[in-house]
C-alpha cells in the first residue's frame, strides 16, 4: 500500500518571510525544496500539500490568487522535475470577514478536512505517512489524522517551537532543521 507525505507551504516549501503570500511574485521557493519533493516521489509517496489560507476569509486576496500561486508553486517544482500528487487549501477563518469563508471549518488545519478528502480520493496507509510543517497547526493536524509528525524550524518554526513547545498540547514526533532534512529523516527510518 501507499504511503504520503503531507507538506505544509507556507514555511515548509516557500519562504514565508514577509507575510501574507498573495501573488505569485511572492512566492519564493527554498533552495532545497524540488530537490527535498524529488526524493520523496522517487521514494514512491504520494506528495500532498496541505494550506491554510486564511487572507481570503480575511478578505487579503481571493480563491483565484490561492490558485495561482499554488499553480506558480507546482510550476517552479517541476523545474526540478518534483511532484505533487494534489494541493488542498483551506481559505477559511472564524475571524474573517468575507461571507462564506467566515466560519469554522473542518479544513481548516489542525482540523483534519483536509485529510479526509486525500484519504477519501487516494489509498495509502496512514501509520506509515507523515505530516511536515512549520506550526503547531501542522502537528495537530498530523495528531489529529494518525500521521507521523515533523516539526522543522524554517519559516515560523523557530519561533513556534521556542514560544509554544510547552504549553501546546501537540508533541511532535521529531523537530528537525527543515524540509530537506525532514526528508534525510525519513529516508534514515525507511532503511531502518
Ligand atoms: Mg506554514
Amino acid at each position: 500500500m501507499k504511503k504520503a507525505v503531507f507538506l505544509d507551504r507556507d514555511g515548509t516549501i516557500n519562504a514565508d518571510e514577509h507575510g501574507y503570500i498573495n501573488k505569485p511574485d511572492d512566492l519564493h521557493l527554498y533552495p532545497f525544496a524540488a530537490e527535498s519533493i524529488f526524493k520523496l516521489n522517487q521514494m514512491g509517496y504520494l506528495v500532498f500539500v496541505v494550506t491554510n489560507q486564511a487572507g481570503v476569509a480575511y478578505g487579503y486576496f481571493q480563491i483565484e490568487d490561492v490558485e495561482k500561486i499554488n499553480a506558480k508553486m507546482v510550476n517552479d517544482l517541476a523545474k526540478g522535475d518534483a511532484k505533487v500528487d494534489e494541493i488542498f487549501y483551506s481559505p477559511y477563518h472564524v475571524d474573517g470577514k468575507i461571507e462564506s469563508f467566515n466560519i469554522q471549518h473542518q479544513d481548516r488545519k489542525p482540523d483534519i478536512g483536509m485529510f479526509l478528502k486525500a484519504k477519501d480520493k487516494y489509498h495509502f496507509n496512514t501509520k506509515e505517512s507523515f505530516v511536515i510543517g512549520d506550526r503547531y497547526s501542522d502537528i495537530g493536524f498530523g495528531k489529529n489524522a494518525g500521521l507521523r509528525t515533523i516539526l522543522i524550524r524554517s519559516g515560523s518554526g523557530e519561533n513556534e517551537f521556542l514560544q509554544k513547545r510547552n504549553e501546546t498540547k501537540y508533541k511532535p514526533d521529531f523537530v528537525v532543521k527543515d524540509l530537506s532534512v525532514a526528508v534525510k529523516l525519513i529516508e534514515e527510518l525507511e532503511n531502518k
